[in-house]
Formats: C-alpha cells, sequence, structure tokens
C-alpha cells in the first residue's frame, strides 16, 4: 500500500479578513446558493421553498412538503408514535440513540412522515422523507410505516404517493436497515396486485438503499428539478474510482434524458400534476376496493401453489443445468 503524502495550508485563512466573512443569517432565512438572493422565512414557505428569481429547489421538511400536497387542507399523521430501537447497541463517535435524540431535538421525529390526505380533491396516502432526520436514513421505523402506508392503501382502495430524500439505507441498524428494501418492495408489490397506482416523486437528494428499493419502482417517477438521483453519489465514485465525473452526473435532468424518470418537475406544479395523474388513474366510482382478506388468502393460495410446484420446478432446473452429455446416462 502506498502512503500518500497530506498537505495542509492555511494561507488562505490568514488572508482572510474577519470583515470579509459574509453575514450569518437567522436560522429560518435564507440566500439563494445559486443566484445569491435573500429571502425571509415567510417568503420561503409562501414559494414552497424555491427560488423565485432562479428556481433553485431548497430542502423541505417532511411535515412542510405534507401541508405544500394538501394546499392548506387538514391532513392526518398516521403512526407518528412509532420510534427507532437500538437492537445492535451501535455506537459510532457517538450512540446511535444519542444520535436519535438530537434529530429529535431538531424537529423531526423520524425520517418518514406518512398523512392521509387529499391532493387536488383525490384522497391517498402520501409518505415524505424528511432529510433532516438522520440524512433521511430509511431504518426499521422507515420500513415499517411505509410497509403500513401501502396495507392501508390496500385497505382502503386509496392510491400512494411517495416523496423521497435520503441518503440511503440507515448504518446505525446494519442488516435490519437492508432488510427494510426487501420489505417495502413487498409493500409496493401488494399494491400492484391490487391495481392501486404508486406516484414517486425523488428531492434531492435519493440516493442508496432508497433508489436501490421502493423509490425506483412507481407506476409514475417524477424528479425535482436539479435533484441527485444515484446508486452512490458522485463523491464516492470520484474517491473509488480516481476519476473526475461530469457536474451533471446523476441529476435529475440526466436521469430523464436516460429514461430512468418519467419527468422533471417543479415543486410549484407538483400538487397539480399529482392530482391530474391520480384523477387518470384512481378506481372508477362504484367499484368496491377489495378488502384486505382477500388479498391475504390470495397470496396465501399463490403460496401453496408455488409449494405444491416445488419439487416440479427443480426437476426442470435439474434437467436445465445438466449437461448434455448427462442425457444419455437417463
Ligand atoms: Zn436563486
Amino acid at each position: 500500500m502506498t502512503r500518500r503524502p497530506i498537505t495542509v495550508s492555511v494561507d488562505k485563512l490568514r488572508r482572510r479578513r474577519p470583515e470579509e466573512r459574509p453575514r450569518k443569517l437567522p436560522a429560518d432565512e435564507r440566500s439563494c446558493p445559486r443566484c445569491q438572493s435573500h429571502w425571509r422565512a415567510e417568503e420561503m414557505q409562501r414559494n414552497l421553498r424555491v427560488c423565485a428569481t432562479c428556481g433553485h429547489h431548497f430542502p423541505v421538511g417532511a411535515r412542510e412538503r405534507l401541508d405544500q400536497l394538501a394546499e392548506g387542507r387538514p391532513w392526518l399523521e398516521l403512526w407518528p408514535e412509532m420510534r427507532a430501537s437500538d437492537p445492535l447497541q451501535f455506537v459510532d463517535l457517538e450512540p446511535y440513540p444519542d444520535r436519535v435524540d438530537k434529530a429529535e431535538r431538531a424537529g423531526a421525529t423520524e425520517a418518514l412522515v406518512v398523512g392521509e390526505l387529499a391532493v387536488r380533491d383525490h384522497p391517498c396516502v402520501v409518505a415524505v422523507m424528511d432529510f433532516g432526520y438522520l440524512g433521511g436514513s430509511m431504518g426499521s421505523v422507515v420500513g415499517e410505516k411505509l410497509a403500513r402506508a401501502c396495507d392501508r392503501c390496500v385497505e382502503r382502495g386509496l392510491p400512494l404517493v411517495c416523496v423521497t430524500a435520503s441518503g440511503g439505507a440507515r448504518m446505525q441498524e446494519g442488516v435490519i436497515a437492508l432488510m427494510q428494501m426487501a420489505k417495502t418492495i413487498v409493500g409496493f408489490e401488494l399494491l400492484r396486485d391490487a391495481e392501486l397506482p404508486t406516484i414517486v416523486v425523488l428531492a434531492h437528494p435519493t440516493t442508496g438503499g432508497v433508489w436501490a428499493s421502493f423509490a425506483s419502482v412507481g407506476d409514475v417517477t417524477y424528479a425535482e428539478p436539479g435533484a441527485l438521483i444515484a446508486f452512490s453519489g458522485p463523491r464516492v465514485i470520484e474517491q473509488t474510482t480516481r476519476e473526475k465525473l461530469p457536474p451533471e452526473f446523476g441529476r435529475a435532468e440526466t436521469q430523464l434524458a436516460n429514461g430512468q424518470v418519467d419527468a422533471v418537475v417543479d415543486r410549484r406544479e407538483l400538487a397539480g400534476r399529482i392530482g391530474k395523474v391520480l384523477g387518470i388513474l384512481e378506481r372508477p366510482s362504484g367499484v368496491a376496493p377489495a378488502p384486505a382478506v382477500t388479498w391475504a388468502q390470495e397470496k396465501a393460495e399463490r403460496a401453496a401453489t408455488v409449494a405444491r410446484n416445488l419439487p416440479e420446478l427443480s426437476r426442470r432446473f435439474v434437467s436445465r443445468v445438466r449437461r448434455p452429455d448427462e442425457e444419455d446416462d437417463r
């Protein structure tokens, strides 16, 4: 292994006089990183956290996003009481429960908030990820809430809308976090079997285990302008391959050009767009939603069919992998 020298320079810092430092803004005010326009807290909220000058999309908390999609109408939060446990007693730089406490003090209660609401008069279940809570990472609570949201959709015949913003699986929960990838996919499969639509909105950033599971299997997939959508972020890839990536790598517009998303939608048009799609895809009125019991029975029947056919399946598999010269031995 070759050791590379590390060079540290403080010249740049020394040259910078204190009065040149940018004025620190109050926590709820924002300066646009693209055009430097300054927005007060109430202006940010009114503009749905989009820069009115250049269209830069700022991050949005989960509950504020649900308010935006409900457009001022009340909505019902589902399972707000769920909290992560610490089965692995995980400690990195600090214990996992301390990180959870710190994130809770900042305002959010988990990285996924689920609500039942109507988007432009179309009732649906909306699951929104919060990047502000441990990087929007998917742990056991996120997986469980999303699976319950899928169950609720099936029980009530409602479509599911997901807004994702995540750094991937929650490393503090180890393999339990990775397991949520399969669990969420099973939830989406239930919706598919029940012929209920799923709409996924990819906000900045959607990466890792979330992009590699439910975020990429929606019936309709929208992305917000400039959002990073990739399994590994450009920094990780550059550090691994030691190659420079183009600036547009993994951006929503690139993913649209590559056919990974259906449209890049401005946040100010999002509620209207989702409402229109739900209007086209929702169940015709008068058709009763199938009760959950029916689906459970169908699942059991399907499992029984697979079990009955197992010996047959393995015989077919063996015959496929057997070499041609073995055919004569039979
Ligand atoms: Zn701007």
